[in-house]
């Protein structure tokens, strides 16, 4: 375990149970040279506590780099919560899950990711300050949303100059709580949508609400669009679907787009331009990590739209070293991690 710990860069991994709720817990904090670890916690079925351990470590890195290139004051953790298999009260559950959070001191804070909800933050927040997206803070995929739409916009800035959506068709894939979202931001901008999910009525209500075309959840990938814009699964840009992409850019919500980094290799030679996705998806990461500041909606707002001018200026790097978006993005956010660890270390 150790040397899965030290090839992620991982600072510290906690466990807990608690027999009286049927509770199994993993935080794994990835580093707090910049701040406290900051991340989602999960609340999925696992095949073992092997898999869960490496999901929370491996989500745990990608937090920090989030946080890194949004130059929030954070580093990254996941927690994950092993579903129990057989009953199970939720909500005590989640209580539970607040006495792990609050044991770390505020080393961590926690927020919703899949399998979570709003009422398990309310749940968690009775035993800990240090989680975020409860009740009175909200969701925060309209943030999330709100960075991508900027993040299109940059990227269409870059490739065809200019941020006017009109016209631009964009293949949409999952209309979930951010996918349907930034559907209605590109609708309003006047863009041209082609649409798809597994789930047929969200796919119903796209089509009449913003005028969208549907096409089958496999076919997506062969629309030609100016944009291929993921919003559902990840690991979507894979061998299979690489050199179907009939598209100029890739720019999306979905969390680990790339198979592996050699895709992002792919891309660049294909002269497709990928917005890396943990840069562009940080408006939800924004928005919690600010809420928990007590930062002001206006300010909030202020720092996600930043994601354009971030996207942009990274495009300009990657063109000028004619090196992959992904490697250019990895790249900048260890440099960062380095920067703020040699800085915790001489100050120790
Ligand atoms: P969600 O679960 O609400 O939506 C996902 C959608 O994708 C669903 O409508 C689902 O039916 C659809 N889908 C699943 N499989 C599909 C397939 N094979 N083809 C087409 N559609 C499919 O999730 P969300 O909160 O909207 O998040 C979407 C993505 O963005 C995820 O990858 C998530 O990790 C990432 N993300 C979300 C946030 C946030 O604030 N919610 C922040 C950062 C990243």
């Amino acid at each position: 375990m150790f040397r899965q710990m030290e090839s992620a860069g991982l600072q510290d991994l906690h466990f807990w149970q608690d027999p009286d709720t049927g509770l199994q817990a993993i935080i794994a904090i990835h580093d707090t040279f910049r701040g406290p670890a900051i991340g989602g916690c999960r609340f999925i079925t696992y095949p073992d506590t092997a898999a869960a351990i490496t999901d929370a470590i491996r989500l745990a890195k990608g937090m920090s780099y989030k946080a890194a290139l949004a130059g929030l004051p954070h580093g990254g953790g996941k927690a994950v919560i092993m579903k129990p298999s057989g009953l199970y009260d939720r909500n005590r559950l989640m209580r539970s899950f607040g006495h792990f959070v609050d044991s770390l001191n505020g080393r961590y804070i926690t927020a919703m990711d899949s399998g979570t909800q709003i009422s398990d933050m309310d749940n968690i927040a009775i035993n800990t300050r240090f989680v975020t997206c409860t009740r009175d803070m909200g969701d925060p995929s309209p943030s999330t949303a709100q960075g991508v739409f900027a993040g299109i916009q940059a990227s269409t800035m870059f490739r065809f100059g200019t941020t006017d959506l009109h016209n631009i068709h964009i293949a949409l894939q999952g209309l979930g709580h951010v996918g349907y979202a930034l559907a209605k931001l590109l609708h309003n901008a006047g863009a041209r949508l082609t649409v798809a999910d597994i789930d047929t009525q969200k796919v119903a209500r796209a089509t009449a609400e913003f005028n969208a075309r549907a096409v089958e959840a496999n076919e997506i990938y062969d629309v030609a669009a100016d944009i291929f814009c993921p919003c559902g699964l990840g690991a979507i840009i894979n061998p299979d679907t690489v050199n179907r992409l009939n598209c100029a850019i890739v720019a999306g919500s979905a969390n680990n787009q790339l198979a592996d980094d050699s895709q992002g290799e792919n891309l660049w030679r294909r002269g497709i331009l990928y917005a890396p996705d943990y840069l562009i998806n940080a408006g939800g990461l924004i928005f919690v990590a600010l809420q928990h500041a007590r930062h002001h909606d206006q300010s909030i707002r202020q720092k996600v739209a930043s994601i354009y001018d971030s996207l942009l200026e990274l495009y300009k790097h990657a063109q000028a070293d004619d090196r992959p978006t992904n490697d250019i993005a990895d790249l900048r956010a260890r440099t960062i991690i380095r920067q703020a660890s040699m800085d915790a270390h001489q100050a120790a």
